[in-house]
């Protein structure tokens, strides 16, 4: 007979999912209630206010969508998106790709502004793109691209796209809560997250937010969203205030008590004080990674606090680390994908994951496998300097 699933107990350093605070996993597991009872309404209406918070904006339209990041994407896209339009498309990491796919499948064309994968957008390319091609009708652009690490200048596209009078869709799936999303100061028009990175809740749920020019391109489009899920013509009407509501989908209600409660947490805590600990902890370890021997691939100027690319030293099988990581120390980190495939680790410090104890456990535990590898680091000198840091 099959019996119950108990999963090992980790440390998640890896891109995403981050550690889950008790509290959050405590959440989902309350009594489920009818996603149209009133008690769950005035639940929903808090979770739209602390998204605001979050995404430091006013927007109406600012919800929770039943899905894992990659659904809020496809939710900007397809709603904002029509056949026969040009997006100016992003691309300097894994997710950028994505964005091309998502335009690709709405009809439309992609004129593509490519920079290399550790590199940030080039902002002279976009101003390029949006001069040589009149009739644009957005720019998408990956804000924190979790596979190389990097973070690119949102404000500065965003304004572009405002000069030219196109629509700006931006990814902040792994910097919302992390670094900073100043979405009304921005002037970003539609802004998509995901649960599991910085928010630390479980995957499944991803907040959206769309400037009210952005509702209204979706209010006036010539057709049907092809999406009838994602269409938010329909899922406003499930999220819209106190008594209107109208059945559209069965929101997943535990997971939506979970995000509530990772979303008190971090108001309890600041947003500004949860950027000043992500930064703060990227201190520590990088610290640590540098006086190990070891280094970090992206340049200072533009690298991402919450998610670090560790260069591998020559002659490791670095899978064999990961494994050792994971079956020695329960510490999951990520490999590198696409163009830095085998030439880094990605190392999380999201959410919950970031706090002086997942740095001097990734640093002992990345020295004690290193060294059995026979890697050619300095050993003993990462935890004093690591510490340093922490104070
Ligand atoms: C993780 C991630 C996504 C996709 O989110 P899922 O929850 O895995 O669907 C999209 N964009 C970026 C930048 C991400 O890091």
């Amino acid at each position: 007979m099959t019996t119950s699933f108990n999963p090992p107990v980790r440390r998640l350093m890896g891109p995403g999912p981050s550690d889950v605070h008790p509290r959050v996993l405590g959440a989902m597991a309350r009594p489920t209630i009818g996603h149209l009872d009133p008690e769950f309404s005035r639940m929903m209406e808090e979770v739209k206010e602390m998204l605001r918070y979050a995404f430091k904006t006013k927007n109406a339209l600012t919800i929770p969508v039943s899905g894992p990041g990659s659904v809020g994407m496809e939710t900007c896209f397809v709603n904002l998106v029509e056949a026969g339009d040009t997006i100016i498309v992003c691309q300097n990491g894994a997710f950028g790709g994505r964005m091309k796919e998502n335009v690709e499948r709405c009809g439309a064309t992609a004129v593509m502004v490519m920079d290399d994968w550790g590199k940030p957008v080039d902002v002279a390319k976009v101003e390029d793109a949006l001069k040589a091609n009149p009739g644009v009708k957005a720019v998408a652009f990956v804000h924190a691209e979790t596979s190389t690490g990097v973070q690119s200048d949102a404000a500065a596209i965003c304004a572009l796209a405002q000069e030219h009078g196109v629509l700006s869709i931006v990814d902040a799936v792994t910097s919302l809560g992390g670094t900073p999303v100043l979405t009304d100061e921005w002037g970003a028009d539609a802004v998509y997250s995901g649960s599991q990175k910085c928010l630390s809740c479980m995957p499944g749920i991803s907040p959206v937010t769309i400037s009210e020019k952005a509702a209204d391109v979706v209010r006036s489009r010539n057709h049907k969203v092809q999406s009838w899920f994602m269409d938010l013509n329909l899922v406003m009407g499930y999220w819209s205030g106190e008594g209107a509501r109208v059945y559209h989908h069965t929101a997943p209600i535990n997971p939506l008590y979970a995000i509530h409660e990772a979303l008190v947490m971090l108001e309890e805590e600041g947003l500004e004080q949860a950027w000043a600990r992500h930064a703060a902890m990227h201190s520590a370890l990088r610290a640590g990674i540098e006086a190990m021997g070891l280094s970090l691939i992206v340049d200072e100027a533009y690298r991402l606090p919450q998610l670090n690319t560790v260069s591998i030293p020559e002659g490791v099988d670095e899978a064999a680390v990961r494994g050792a990581l994971l079956s020695r120390y329960n510490l999951e980190i990520g490999a590198g994908l696409g163009d830095l495939a085998g030439k880094v680790w990605r190392v999380g410090l999201m959410g919950q994951s970031a706090t002086g104890e997942h740095v001097t456990l990734f640093l002992s535990a990345m020295e004690d496998v290193l060294s059995e590898q026979g890697a050619a680091i300095n050993t003993g000198a990462a935890l004093p300097a690591a510490r340093a840091v922490l104070g």
